[in-house]
């Protein structure tokens, strides 16, 4: 082959106009991690050996079957050039167009969105996030040669030539052996990659743990450690080569919280290293484009998002699996109707809440970091789950009336129940702050029984199947029936309250002014600081909370209709039972009286329409 722009007889092509864009943007900023490259690289030649292991599974008609898969990576410090060879499966002359002509990559079109919009310092800092792939050579690349041989017997060799400007070329190559080799001619200030021993530490920083060996040199030296992590011995791996590996696995820039790895010949033969993300969302840049675990079968990739492996609710973890035991004869289609995926299921599950577990007891302040990030997924599972409920509930954490500030799990609530207490109280709302203040928890402050306070859009979904704890059945603080052991056993205070017959007066004033709003109006000694307060009253269609729930999903909702009851112990109640019925304040403070019921329970539609009554209000009390 002939190194300089040559073979007239082809035509170029030109790029089409966002790779165009993107090339120019790789040649032309100065990239202080453009190191990348090589990884890009040799993740592609990866690529290429997993898809030939697994097509000569089934395909007999391969060319060079008994070829080494392996990546050899030699540096001509005199040409300054650098050379990646592969026994993958190769490339035609359509493929190389159609492969290296266009963006596939979801990664470069993300890196060139990013770059377009932000500064090139900024893209300068963020190259090394994102898997830009094969274009990223062009960092460090006066021009480009890619020889290739498909594994089909039949194709023959083509030649990808390109210098990184508008235009390529494709001409017909006489490449004998299957798999693709890449030249590059290094630029001026990129010389530096010719260096064996700077590629050798690029290579253990980037791409350790490529399941295949690469070799480095004429002397041809393993520059790679090759053994996939999740099969090497637990206790000789150290906390630093987890969190490298999930590193070059998702390209996350924070560490994962947790993780685990196992190694487990019964049952079934695993083995598996497996993560929980610091964060929920998977970044632009993660090299994970779907949920799911990726499954190798004797080493052989059999599914890069495999999402058998997990129940729903933990499809936030992140990891590799590897069993000796999965039949390698059935297709990706129908691996996960196996038997042997039923049992890697179950087993894997298990071991993802005993982790969680673990840290919740063990690291109380990673678990902290993970409850924010991922409790709607445990509450799904509680909600969801008939196999994994039970397990799950020790994983729960509350606030609480009385804890507002701390996370408790169930247990340490019952552990602190009344001794006559024979239910779990909870409340559901938007908010804690708000939640403290609600009426219906009165008097569960005064007699000093303790709430667990529900403000996350799942906890209603989640009530419906969280009946109980233990032997205690779960009870809602707002409800009407409710009633406290100590209200039971000891007689309403003897605050002074309204005689008989000025209830019934008041009572009908509020009936009068709020008519058809309210299903009922009716005197409470369940009050204390509060007038008044909405409650359900039996019969209502929706549940305050399902009614809530549609408010915070966007829905039009109805003010929905509920009983009002009224504390006659309170001021305002005695006070506005003494003034004439004809005083016009009466009815606007009825109103508010209500509004404000209206508000605490987070369902007013409308909160500053109350202004001008309020301002009314004010004058009153002012003159
Ligand atoms: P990605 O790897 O994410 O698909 P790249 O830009 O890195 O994106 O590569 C584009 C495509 O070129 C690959 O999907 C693959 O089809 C092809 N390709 C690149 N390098 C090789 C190689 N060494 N062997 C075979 N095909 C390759
Ligand atoms: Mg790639």
């Amino acid at each position: 082959m002939n190194d300089s722009i040559s073979n007239h007889t082809t035509q170029s092509v030109t790029f089409k106009a966002e790779t165009r864009q993107l090339l120019n943007i790789l040649i032309h900023s100065l990239y202080a991690n453009r190191e990348v490259f090589l990884r890009e690289l040799i993740s592609n030649a990866s690529d290429a050996l997993t898809r030939i292991r697994f097509e000569q599974l089934t395909n007999q008609q391969i060319l060079d079957p008994e070829a080494e898969l392996a990546i050899w990576i030699e540096a001509d410090n005199e040409k300054k050039q650098l050379i990646i060879r592969d026994s993958g499966i190769g490339m035609t002359s359509e493929e190389l167009a159609e492969n290296l002509g266009t963006i596939a990559h979801s990664g470069a079109r993300a890196f060139l969105e990013a770059s377009m919009k932000g500064n090139a310092q900024l893209s300068a800092d963020i190259i090394g996030q994102f898997g830009v792939g094969f274009y990223s050579a062009f960092m460090v690349a006066e021009w480009i040669r890619v020889r290739s041989r498909s594994y089909r017997p039949d194709a023959k060799g083509a030649s990808w030539f390109s210098s990184g400007d508008d235009t390529y070329t494709i001409v017909e190559d006489d490449k004998a052996d299957r798999g693709t080799e890449i030249t590059i001619q290094l630029k001026e200030d990129a010389h530096e990659f010719a260096d064996e021993y700077r590629l050798s530490s690029i290579i253990k920083k980037h791409s350790n743990y490529i399941p295949f060996p690469i070799y480095l040199g004429k002397e041809k030296k393993v520059a790679n450690q090759q053994t996939a992590l999740w099969r090497q011995p637990p206790q000789k791996i150290e906390e630093k080569e987890y969190h490298e590996f999930y590193k070059q696995f998702t390209l996350d820039i924070e560490p994962p919280i947790a993780y685990t790895h196992l190694s487990v010949d019964a049952p079934v033969q695993l083995y598996a290293v497996l993560y929980i993300p610091a964060s929920a969302e998977r970044s632009l840049f993660s090299l994970r484009r779907e949920d799911g675990l990726e499954l190798f079968a004797r080493k052989i990739l059999i599914q890069e998002y495999c999402k058998d492996l997990l129940p729903e609710f933990l499809r936030f973890v992140q990891g590799v699996v590897d069993s000796e035991d999965l039949p390698l004869n059935v297709s990706r289609e129908t691996i996960h109707s196996t038997k042997i995926m039923a049992q890697l299921k179950r087993l894997i599950t298990s071991k993802v809440i005993d982790l969680l577990k673990n840290i919740s007891q063990e690291k109380p302040e990673d678990y902290k970091k993970f409850w924010k990030n991922f409790r709607q997924y445990i509450k799904e599972g509680v909600a969801t789950s008939d196999e994994y409920h039970d397990s799950l509930l020790p994983l729960l954490r509350f606030k609480t009336l009385f804890n507002p500030e701390e996370l408790i799990t169930l247990d340490s609530y019952v552990s602190e129940m009344k001794p006559d207490q024979k239910k779990i109280y909870y409340i559901l709302g938007e908010d804690e702050r708000s939640l403290q203040k609600s009426p219906h928890l009165e008097v569960f402050k005064h007699f000093g029984y303790d709430v667990l306070l529900l403000t996350d859009p799942l906890d209603p979904f989640m009530l419906l199947r969280l009946q109980s704890y233990k032997e205690f059945p779960l009870a809602n603080a707002a409800s009407e029936e409710l009633k406290l052991p100590a209200e039971e056993q000891t007689p309403g205070e003897e605050a002074s309250t309204l005689q008989e017959n000025a209830i019934e007066q008041i009572i009908n004033r509020f009936k009068t002014v709020l008519g058809e709003r309210v299903t009922d109006i009716r005197v409470s000694d369940r009050l204390i600081e509060s007038p008044a307060r909405l409650i359900d009253s039996g019969g209502a269609s929706t549940s305050i909370e399902m009614q809530r729930l549609y408010r915070m999903l966007g829905r039009e909702v109805e003010i929905p209709k509920k009983a009002l009851e009224i504390n006659p112990k309170h001021a305002i109640i005695k006070k506005l039972s003494t003034l004439p019925a004809d005083h016009p304040l009466g009815q606007q403070i009825i109103e508010q009286i209500y509004e404000n019921a209206l508000l605490v329970e987070g369902l007013h539609p409308d909160p500053t329409g109350m202004i001008a009554r309020i301002q009314n209000i004010i004058e009153a009390a002012l003159d």
